[in-house]
């Protein structure tokens, strides 16, 4: 059975791209085939796989408005980040508005991951940095929600919105949809303030918080303009073991919900 998380938080750089980028990696590595979609206009999710985001056949934008189908789309991301990738560049800053005068305009992405979603375990969606039509459709295609939380200033400001957002999703368009988990970024231990934000989202929200806490790491920056996810740039880095084990504590979680259906919400 496929899982289709999307990685989404309406703030901009909290660690959404890195966390989809490295999950999709470190999910590959213990064998799982993954797809990583890449629903943001600013390709950074592209780019950060290897791959030249103005050097593809085809991108979202093709599957979403105009029809190309979905397989047509895939490319693979260099032979050792071991993922496939679906592309996005600026050209789905359109399809933010075509997208509001289309036909089943919530369920577009869904409808183009049907075809395909028995090809992989996991499907990967790297949302943008808003609440909107994009993001709708990756809510809706999703069964899950990973929602990455900079451990810094203001990182529960619109944590509210977001949770209404998922709850409406759930309650109109899509009911299988549940969070996964809150994912604590960019920790700093030496921070008081890292531990604050942490300490309120576990009195807040429980073990709905991944146990696994990814650290800032120079590593899982740099990356990105290498091309390649963290585990294949510096495999001993904090960053690479830290996305493994969040890798790990997911594939737990799955088995767990697999088995004990009723805690699925
Ligand atoms: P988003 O996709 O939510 O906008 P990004 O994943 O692009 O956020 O992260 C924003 C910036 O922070 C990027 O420059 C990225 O390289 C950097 N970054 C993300 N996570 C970490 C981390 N754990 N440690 C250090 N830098 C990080
Ligand atoms: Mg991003």
């Amino acid at each position: 059975m496929t899982t289709v998380f999307a990685v989404a938080n309406q703030k901009g750089g909290v660690g959404k791209t890195t966390s989809s980028v490295n999950l999709a990696a470190s999910l590959a590595a213990t064998r799982k085939k993954v797809l990583l979609v890449d629903i943001d206009p600013q390709g950074n999710a592209t780019t950060g796989s290897g791959v030249d985001k103005f050097d593809t056949d085809y991108t979202i934008y093709d599957v979403l408005c105009d029809e190309v189908p979905t397989e047509k789309a895939i490319v693979n991301t260099p032979e050792d980040s071991g993922f496939d990738l679906i592309t996005a560049n600026g050209d789905l800053t359109a399809a933010e508005v075509q997208l509001l005068d289309m036909k089943s305009r919530e369920f577009r992405l869904r409808n183009a991951l049907a075809r395909i979603r028995d090809n992989y375990d996991y499907i990967l969606i790297d949302c943008p940095p808003s609440l909107n039509m994009l993001t709708v459709n990756a809510l809706t295609a999703a069964d899950s929600v990973i929602v990455p939380i900079q451990c810094e200033y203001y990182a529960l400001e619109g944590l509210t919105a977001l949770m209404n957002t998922i709850e409406k999703i759930r309650t109109v368009l899509n009911p299988k949809l549940h969070i996964g988990g809150l994912l604590r970024t960019m920790y700093d231990p030496r921070n008081s303030l890292s531990n604050d934000v942490s300490n309120q989202l576990i009195s807040h929200f429980g073990d709905k918080v991944y146990r696994t806490i990814i650290p800032r790491n120079v590593r899982l920056a740099e990356a990105p303009s290498h091309g390649a996810p963290v585990i294949t740039y510096d495999p001993k880095s904090r960053g690479a073991v830290s996305y493994l084990a969040l890798a790990g504590e997911i594939l737990r979680r799955e088995q767990a919900l697999k088995t004990q259906p009723a805690a699925a919400s």
